[in-house]
């Protein structure tokens, strides 16, 4: 079997063109722009290509994009302030602050600092609890991009057998929540799971979200299983040849072994090209969520779980 190829970038480009309808409409019958704002502290080089995408892309879909780049000396203190007043101004319906921040700042205190309702990651105690209670929520951006793409691909995702591979609180967990809610059954396996192959082998859904370049094998997947692919993982590729200064140049694969893999499954989501679109594009559409919302508006349909 050659499995069929998800078109992660293609779907994305349809999630920001249903945005960016719904934001020209917000403007024409309402005159209201939904704004993203998005926090980076430091100069992460990775951190500073995600946060100029986003904010592109944000204006690309008709909304306001207001970045704040502080030094990565800033103070938590400082770092607090700023979130205060991001969720005190109105013209502001999403905050994204950019993870990892520095070590000398407390990751959950500044993210539960975020008014829940502005929360487009979805990371916030509040939305968290939300989600796993299967009350209305922000949905982390990943996940949901994952989702959309698995319900487009089996319509109904009900009585399917769902393993999640990764626990995190960012990927892994609030996709086995989507899941279970879309009536999946659902095994989240981790670095402690015994036997991971013969588990994943029970899946008619894999989702991994490892960060171990190309580690799930074609020999892992039931035949015509859908393999999710969320992993970015940058490898040496010396087929590539050397950059100017000598080194190996690289490229970048997925947690999953595509050509092994796409010969037993169904469908998979291929890196890049999958999952990685998809959750810029998830972020646009929890930013005209949360502006609904704020705006007790209609939401678009489709646009979250
Ligand atoms: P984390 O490092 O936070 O979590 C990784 C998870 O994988 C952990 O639960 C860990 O288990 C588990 N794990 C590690 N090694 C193994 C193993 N050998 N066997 C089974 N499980 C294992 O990563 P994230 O969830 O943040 O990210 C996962 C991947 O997804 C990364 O490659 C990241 O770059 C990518 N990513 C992609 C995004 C996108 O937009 N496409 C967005 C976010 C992440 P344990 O808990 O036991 O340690």
């Amino acid at each position: 079997m050659t499995a069929l190829r998800i078109d992660g970038k293609a779907f994305a480009a349809n999630v920001r063109t249903q945005v960016a309808e719904h934001v020209t409409r917000l403007k024409a019958d309402h005159d209201i722009t939904p704004g993203l704002a998005v926090v980076l502290v430091g100069e992460d080089p990775a951190s500073q290509v995600y946060v100029r995408s986003k904010g592109k892309q944000t204006v690309e879909v008709g909304m306001k994009s207001f970045e704040h780049k502080l030094d990565r000396d800033t103070t938590e203190a400082d770092l607090l302030a700023l979130i205060d007043r991001l969720n005190n101004d109105p013209a502001v319906h999403g905050i994204l602050i950019q993870l990892p921040l520095p070590s000398h700042i407390d990751s959950d205190l500044v993210i539960n600092a975020i008014d829940p309702a502005k929360d487009v990651d979805g990371f916030h105690i509040s939305n968290v609890g939300l989600l796993g209670t299967g009350q209305k929520s922000m949905v982390p951006c990943t996940p949901l991009g994952c989702l959309m793409l698995l319900r487009d691909h089996f319509g109904s995702l009900s009585g399917k057998s769902a393993v999640v591979i990764g626990r995190s609180n960012i990927v892994g967990k609030p996709m086995a929540q989507l899941l279970l809610g879309d009536s999946c059954t659902v095994t989240i396996a981790h670095s402690r799971t015994a036997d991971l192959p013969a588990v994943v082998r029970q899946a008619d859904i894999v989702v991994a979200a490892v960060g171990r370049p190309e580690m799930v094998t074609g020999d892992w997947i039931k035949p015509g299983a859908v393999v999710v692919d969320v992993g970015i993982n940058r490898i040496e590729a010396p087929e590539k040849g050397l950059t100017e200064d000598g080194k190996a140049k690289t490229r970048l694969v997925g947690d999953c072994d595509y050509a092994s893999c796409a010969e037993v499954a169904g469908a998979i989501t291929p890196v890049p090209g999958g999952v990685g679109p998809m959750t810029i594009a998830c972020l646009l559409a929890n930013t005209v969520t949360a502006c609904c919302r704020a705006n007790g508006l209609a939401e678009p349909q489709g646009l979250t779980a």
